[in-house]
């Protein structure tokens, strides 16, 4: 017997291929491409099987993270030329690209990129990346440090932000390291979502798993972070440089 079956993981919502058989072990793997398989005993109910699935949370996210394509969009990608569109903390800009010395900058609805070639694509593609990266770590920065002193009273320590471009995850923390590492598309999202993302990832300092005491720690201090998360939904698929 073979079903579809969807689980909250926290950072995101999977699909995965639940099938009973007469085997005595359960048995979860992810293909090549992301579709997750868990076999299990003809006498697992369904629940038993998601809570097993929930269990196995930051290996599946890992695992995800490596099998998982980027999404597929429609023709070759967009060039970081003049006129395309750039979303920045849940606003569109306009990239506009123009011969001067270099630099990279916003102002009101455009991000301008100056540099002495602005025809070299890569050029412009890296002096966006190194603004990009700066305000990652200004916004991500502003963020922790805004959400951090309630979780330092509870016992956690100040984290090492790492940033990096990730396909299928927002944030992880690795709390034996005291490191959270925010994925660098979290700058395209609205700073109510960046919010949620972050202290998700806070609260793990102090729970390390996603079961209902977690969520309790996050709903503490953001009661309507549901709505927020909703939101990174409309990401997936989005490009930084
Ligand atoms: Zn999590």
């Amino acid at each position: 017997m073979q079903n579809q079956r969807t689980v909250d993981l926290g950072v995101r919502t999977v699909t995965y291929t639940l099938t009973h058989k007469a085997v005595k072990r359960l048995n979860l793997r992810v293909k090549p491409g992301g579709e997750i398989l868990l076999s299990v005993p003809h006498r697992l109910s369904a629940a038993a099987a998601d809570r097993f699935l929930i269990s196995k949370a930051d290996w599946l996210l890992r695992t995800l993270e490596k099998l998982e394509h980027v999404p597929e969009r429609e023709g070759p990608p967009i060039p970081w030329q003049d006129g395309r569109t750039v979303l920045l903390l849940g606003k569109s800009f306009r990239l506009t690209v123009s011969k001067g010395t270099p630099a990279v900058w916003t102002e009101e609805d455009r991000l301008h990129v100056s540099l002495p070639c602005p025809e070299d694509e890569p050029q412009v593609r890296r002096a966006l990346a190194a603004f990009w990266d700066r305000r990652c770590r200004a916004v991500f920065s502003e963020s922790l440090e805004r959400q951090l002193p309630p979780l330092l009273a509870l016992g956690a320590e100040r984290p090492a932000l790492t940033l990096r471009t990730m396909t299928s995850r927002w944030g992880s923390c690795s709390w034996a390291r005291g490191r959270i590492t925010l994925n660098r598309l979290l700058l395209a999202a609205p700073m109510e979502t960046v919010d949620y993302v972050v202290l998700h990832e806070l609260c793990h300092l102090l729970r390390h798993d996603h079961s209902p005491a977690f969520y309790a720690l996050v709903e503490q201090w953001m009661p309507d972070w549901r709505r927020r998360r909703a939101a990174l939904k409309a990401l997936r698929g989005a490009e930084c440089p």
